[in-house]
């Protein structure tokens, strides 16, 4: 795979692949416009993708675009997440065609035919795109480079990761103490200021069929309804500036001293960043946010002078960079990202050795989503998730472990945490995610602990252990208390919505 020569963009060359070597324009013939697919970027600010389509179509005198395929189904995605998605999606819509007279369009179907269908429509020479280590996009990537005609290029830029994850690590990385010196090796080069925007020097002069927003997202809403959204996050560029930085209940403004002391009590949640559907939905930058963790040390000297906010910096970055990054590095390079096969073999023999291991108690996939296990706490947590669409992070690898548990063995409890985890979470269908399950009933990034039945060497969490960390009945009743809200507000919208269609 190619990268670009320093000279040809603004965007760090390293940040770039090509996929596709596009074949000059004949002498007779002009180049075309530039095409921006969007994906996993979805985002106007602090974007390396995007600020490259515009830097070549710029370099070349021709118009850009920005092109956004919804997927027929992708990953299981319900209500609550195309929701918060598409009404993302909108806010970015105007501001940048109103900002930067660079037009949006929406498809939806498959994006290996929807996309080389606008290319040649529109006569593109180079398409863009950005990065996802997913392998549905991997293979559709694969399918529009053999779609397009030969003269059209596609570069795909690394625009999630802070290091792109090829420069970061060449190889599949063993646990974050392998990459941690990698990537900080590479910060000075990567973690820089992001250069202004700049506005396309030609107009975009076909015409394009405008946008009904309201039409799209009802339909998305009613088909994933089982899912419902959720209120207390807003989508969008602004909301995740405002959850990062704003003056209001910002991360870094308000929240960051309580990050080291409290992030692993699941009864105080906003001690977290709550940063992971914006990242997920690439409507912020990591990048944004670690050069503002990093101004937030630097603007306010006195905070040298506070241990805890410098180590609440340390924390969040090792999690925003280190871990993240990890997660994508994970998923880039081990193809069986989301199954057994993908383990560390020491993990694999252990599990298997004890996969025949009596087990106290076996649910199945039914009993664990509709929460009826003998475990308060266990049910608590599955209930945040269904219901607050965000399972505390250290909840998080309590209920993967006790899948693990119970069930008959690895292989399903994969699959079950992976079921539900993509399709409660807001943050979900996301590399953290795969990472997550698999470090949790796998041991992957981890290291072989004290052997014990069923878990083998893989780390072991209980009850007791939990109980020792934080207020468990505390939690139990805080998760009572938000699905008994969020059962309330379903019941007044269907009451709302059939007093609506009484009267229509
Ligand atoms: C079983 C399991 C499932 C998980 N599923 C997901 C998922 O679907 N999506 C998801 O984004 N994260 C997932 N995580 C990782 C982590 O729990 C969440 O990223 C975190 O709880 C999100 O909340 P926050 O943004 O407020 O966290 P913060 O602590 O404020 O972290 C800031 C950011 O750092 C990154 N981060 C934090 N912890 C981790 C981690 N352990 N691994 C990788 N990156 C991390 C995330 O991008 C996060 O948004 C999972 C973890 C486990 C054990």
């Amino acid at each position: 795979m190619a990268s670009l020569s320093p000279q040809s963009t603004s965007v760090h060359p390293g940040r770039i692949r090509v996929l596709k070597q596009g074949s000059p324009p004949a002498l007779d013939q002009h180049a075309g416009p530039v095409v921006y697919w969007m994906f996993r970027d979805q985002r106007l600010r602090d974007n390396w993708a995007l600020i490259h389509a515009v830097d070549q179509a710029n370099k070349n005198n021709v118009p850009v675009a920005v092109a956004f395929n919804l997927f027929d189904q992708f990953l299981g995605a319900k209500a609550r997440q195309l929701g918060f998605m598409l009404k993302g999606l909108r806010h970015l819509q105007t501001s940048i065609e109103e900002t930067f007279q660079i037009p949006f369009f929406l498809f939806q179907g498959e994006a290996e035919e929807t996309i080389p269908n606008f290319v040649k429509e529109c006569g593109a020479s180079l398409l863009v795109t950005d990065f996802t280590p997913l392998r549905e996009i991997r293979r559709c990537k694969d399918k529009i480079c053999g779609r397009v005609s030969d003269s059209v290029a596609i570069h795909e830029v690394d625009a999630h990761n802070v290091v792109p994850v090829w420069v970061a690590s060449e190889k599949l990385e063993y646990s974050a103490k392998t990459l941690r010196g990698k990537i900080n090796k590479l910060l000075q080069e990567y973690l820089i200021d992001f250069p202004v925007l700049q506005s396309p020097h030609r107009k975009w002069a076909a015409t394009r069929l405008s946008i009904d927003w309201d039409s799209v997202i009802a339909d998305v809403l009613r088909k994933g309804a089982e899912v419902p959204e959720i209120d207390w996050c807003q989508p969008g560029e602004d909301a995740a500036m405002e959850v990062l930085k704003g003056s209001n209940d910002g991360f870094l403004t308000k929240r960051l001293k309580g990050y080291p002391k409290d992030r692993n009590n699941p009864l105080k949640p906003r001690a977290l960043s709550c940063l992971s559907p914006y990242l997920h939905f690439g409507q912020i930058s990591a990048q944004r946010c670690a050069l503002e963790a990093r101004r937030a040390r630097k603007l306010c000297p006195e905070l040298l002078y506070l241990p805890a906010t410098l180590k609440a910096i340390d924390a969040f970055l090792e999690e925003l960079i280190v871990r993240r990054e990890l997660a994508d590095n994970f998923c880039f390079y081990q193809p069986h990202y989301d199954s057994l096969k993908g383990a560390w073999e020491w993990a694999r023999k252990t599990l298997k050795d004890h996969a025949s291991d009596k087990r106290e108690l076996i649910y199945t996939k039914e009993q664990f989503e509709k929460a009826q296990t003998a475990d308060p706490l266990w049910n608590a947590s599955q209930l945040e998730m269904v219901y607050h669409g965000k399972m505390h992070g250290f909840m998080r690898m309590y209920w993967a472990k006790k899948i693990l548990e119970w069930t008959r063995g690895p292989e399903e409890a994969l699959a079950i945490s992976i079921y539900l985890n993509d399709k409660y979470e807001i943050d979900g269908r996301d590399p953290n995610g795969y990472v997550g399950c698999m470090w949790s009933i796998c041991g992957v990034h981890d290291q072989g602990w004290k052997e014990r039945p069923i878990f083998g060497k893989v780390r072991y969490m209980n009850y007791a252990g939990c109980k020792r960390k934080f207020d468990v009945d505390g939690y139990i009743s805080l998760v009572k208390r938000i699905a008994g809200q969020s059962k309330k507000r379903k019941a007044e919208t269907l009451l709302s919505e059939k007093a609506k269609e009484l009267h229509s």
